[in-house]
């Protein structure tokens, strides 16, 4: 099964992807993780997307399509691709559609994480990372069980995403409602959306996308 995770900036895509993965075996395929990969890396592709990113804008179209057609051709997808931040733009979804149509797969479903705005501002301002692993975590919501300590492996270092503070996440939240939020209109049209509560509890909202997935 191929999925797609939409929802604005903080909505919880990253945290349920991630327990999709461990849960189903699906991979998470993050256009943000791989572009901030390409930027720590130095290559050509993170050089031009920077300082798009840490303003809160999007990269353009021929990157991100560019990066997802190469990813969809390594073995693993077989087992079921969870798109995570990609598509944001109504190109980008045209152009996935193509791709998975050209490879022979196919788009499952598409869950809209609907979340409220200031809600997802607290979010993603309180958000960190285990610099092992990529386990997510919130000062608030998500804390470690022991301070200083991931849940999930032995390493001790969190990072900060230089992209999450208040300045970027206002444009992001615009940007989302101008560029991306037009494709919840498009896969409804084309019967494939459903929609969950993403200001529950993440085991709840868990829940909901697991209902979603069997309809
Ligand atoms: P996205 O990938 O959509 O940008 P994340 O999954 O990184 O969002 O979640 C943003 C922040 O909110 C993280 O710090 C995460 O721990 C926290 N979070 C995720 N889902 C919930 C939830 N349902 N309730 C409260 N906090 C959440
Ligand atoms: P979040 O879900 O928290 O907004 P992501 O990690 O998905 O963040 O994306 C971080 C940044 O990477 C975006 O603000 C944008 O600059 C860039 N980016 C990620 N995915 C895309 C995409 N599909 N199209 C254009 N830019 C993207
Ligand atoms: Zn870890």
């Amino acid at each position: 099964m191929n999925i797609i995770l939409l929802g604005p900036p903080g909505a919880g895509k990253g945290t349920q992807a991630r327990v999709l993965v461990e849960r189903d075996g699906m991979v998470q395929l993050s256009t943000g993780d791989m572009l901030r990969a390409a930027v720590a890396a130095g290559t050509e592709v993170g050089k031009r997307a920077k300082a798009v990113m840490d303003a809160g804008n999007l990269v353009t179209d021929e990157i991100v399509i560019g990066i997802i057609s190469d990813r969809l051709d390594e073995p693993d997808v077989k087992g079921g691709a969870i798109f995570d931040g990609f598509p944001r733009t109504l190109a980008q979804a045209d152009a996935l559609g193509d791709l998975l149509a050209a490879k022979g797969m196919s788009l499952d479903k598409v869950v809209e994480m609907r979340c409220d705005d200031e809600e997802l501002v607290t979010r993603v301002i309180g958000r960190f990372t285990c610099s092992g692993c990529g386990e997510g975590y919130h000062d608030t919501f998500k804390p470690p069980k022991v301070e200083g300590e991931c849940d999930k492996c032995d390493a001790n270092g969190f990072v900060r995403r230089p992209d999450d503070n208040e300045d970027a996440m206002r444009n992001r939240l615009f940007v989302y409602y101008k560029e991306t939020s037009p494709l919840i209109g498009y896969y409804y049209a084309k019967d494939n959306l459903a929609m969950v509560d993403g200001t529950a509890a993440i085991d709840e909202v868990t829940a909901q996308i697991a209902q979603a997935l069997k309809n």
